[in-house]
């Protein structure tokens, strides 16, 4: 790969663990650990992006070759570089959890191109110092849901980390899917992932708990420096710019997700870039019936901490967490708990603008409040496709009857027509006063609904779709995998072939596992 640029800032600037072994321990005064990815026995490509390839500086062709392949299962190490995991700790589920650490994450190198930074990580190439009991590989299934969702969000407009490649490792491994004592052997794979840097929120709450305040300061101006470049000022003016602007990015990245249906599962502090883009995605899934109590993670059923409702709330307590992490640095609670208190006011005004704007309701009104706050409660009388239901509203006419609303926005109910009965009167109360809203709206109704329809998606990575994708690469047909992944590139579009995806979830996905319920298993 000829015009890959390496660069290995992280590696180079901050302190190395000197042992030089996979074996699980603490790790302590060190940010990261040199691992070699294991190799796998048989690598096989099955998928890559040449979109990201062209990002980090790999031709279209180079992905074909023999050294792509051996280079992002982990067969080969690229020259000059020198793999890596990232030590780390955080909360989980609320609880403080110690060190965690790539567990089965490599960073290969960081690239430049273009003036920018990525760096390159493997998933599931092998043990590494913090896989604790785990063996540090990761199945198909779950490969192939972070592979092909992390570019849906994309360009759905959601900031995120990026699929380069996945690829099948040869090897077997082995899951207990359901954590019912049934384990099983399943196909092993690596996904290569690129983003600006995997440095989390949980980074900077290691080097706290442990007190190793140097290393902190070091890392936290490495930080600023590398990837903040804005900040301005003494240092610990520059500490508060990088933690307000941590806030923001991570607050826009939430109202994407309540935007799009996006429940992401696992919001633990590792799991939370300091950049503000969706990281790791394991037990994730997408809102079919509008429900803000749902979550896909079977692990969290009980508390429902990360459901999709509760999603911004999580946010705000996990910066809370990188606040007591940087306030060593700080020593001073008011600033930082002035841009904890203004993420969540801010995140309610951004909320409603973007809310109404699902609505095609453009301007501000006293009577909005009231118009959400129905529309939330109706959504849930019964149970309605939010990505049929707003895409639908584009339809809509400021002329028409409440029938004929009805009629557009009908298919986005799971409910058998005797509950409809029910249920109708609600709607028409709420569509009477909708209709009336948008009739003090001045875009016509064909600028509305060429603007609704960049806001609501026709295609999203619903459950069952990324499932189906994985029963036939299981029987090693990997068609769907680039059917989703080419439709899932354009989910604003219309895409007459592909009109089968804009349909509600199929009754035999309501319950199957993968599709409404995931483990942490991958
Ligand atoms: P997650 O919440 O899935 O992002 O993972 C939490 C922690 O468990 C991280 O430190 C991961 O690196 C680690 N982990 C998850 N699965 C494995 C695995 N199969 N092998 C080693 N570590 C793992
Ligand atoms: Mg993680």
């Amino acid at each position: 790969m000829k015009n890959i640029k390496i660069k290995n800032r992280f590696t180079a600037e901050l302190p190395a663990d000197p042992v030089l072994t996979n074996e699980v321990r603490q790790v302590k005064n060190t940010l990261f650990s040199y691992v070699n990815p294991v190799k796998p026995s048989n690598p096989k490509l099955i998928h890559a992006s040449k979109e990201v390839a062209e990002l980090v500086g790999i031709s279209k062709d180079e992905i074909q070759s023999e050294e792509f392949l051996n280079a992002f299962s982990g067969k080969e190490i690229l020259p000059e570089t020198q793999p890596y995991a990232m030590c780390y700790a955080g909360h989980q589920f609320g609880n403080w959890a110690g060190q965690l650490g790539d567990g089965r994450a490599i960073n290969l190198t960081e690239v430049e191109n273009n003036g920018q930074f990525y760096t390159l990580q493997l998933k599931g190439a092998g043990k590494t110092p913090y896989s604790r009991t785990a063996d540090g590989l990761a199945v198909l299934r779950s490969s192939i849901r972070e592979y092909l969702c992390a570019e849906a969000m994309h360009y759905l407009g959601v900031p995120t980390t990026r699929s380069l490649s996945l690829a099948l490792s040869g090897d077997q491994v082995l899951r207990d899917v359901l954590y019912n004592g049934n384990p099983a052997y399943e196909n092993g794979a690596i996904v290569c992932r690129v983003a600006p840097s995997f440095i989390r929120f949980g980074s900077y709450e290691m080097l706290t708990s442990r007190n190793e305040l140097k290393n902190l300061k070091q890392f936290v101006e490495f930080t600023i420096q590398h990837y903040f470049p804005d900040t301005k000022g003494e240092p610990k003016e520059q500490y508060l710019q990088f933690f307000q602007k941590v806030a923001d990015t991570t607050r826009e990245m939430i109202l994407h997700w309540q935007r799009v249906g996006f429940v992401h599962g696992v919001m633990n502090t590792d799991n939370m870039s300091i950049h503000g883009i969706t990281i790791d995605y394991g037990p994730y899934g997408w809102l079919e019936n509008y429900d803000p109590n749902w979550t896909p993670n079977t692990t969290d059923s009980q508390n429902r901490r990360y459901r999709f409702g509760n999603q911004p709330q999580v946010a705000q307590w996990n910066l809370f967490q990188l606040a007591n992490a940087l306030y060593p640095l700080i020593n001073e609670a008011a600033p930082l708990e002035k841009i904890l208190d203004s993420f969540m006011t801010e995140f309610e005004s951004d909320y409603k603008i973007m809310f109404l704007s699902k609505l095609g309701i453009f301007t501000s009104s006293e009577a909005d409040d009231k118009i959400i706050k129905g529309l939330e409660e109706i959504l849930q009388l019964s149970e309605t496709d939010m990505t049929i239901f707003f895409r639908n509203l584009s339809q809509i006419k400021k002329e028409d009857s409440v029938e004929q609303v009805f009629e557009k926005i009908e298919n986005a109910f799971y409910i058998p027509d005797e509950i409809k009965e029910k249920i109708l009167e609600a709607w028409q109360k709420w569509f009477t006063v909708y209709l009336k809203r948008l009739s003090t709206e001045s875009l016509s109704d064909e600028e509305r609904s060429e603007k609704m329809n960049k806001i609501n998606p026709k295609y999203v990575l619903r459950n069952y779709m990324a499932q189906l994708a994985i029963d036939a690469a299981d029987k090693e047909d990997y068609t769907l995998v680039d059917e989703l992944f080419q439709l899932l590139k354009n989910p604003y579009d219309e895409q007459p072939k592909s009109e089968k995806w804009f349909a509600k979830r199929p009754d035999w996905a309501r319950t199957k596992v993968g599709c409404s319920m995931l483990s942490c298993s991958s």
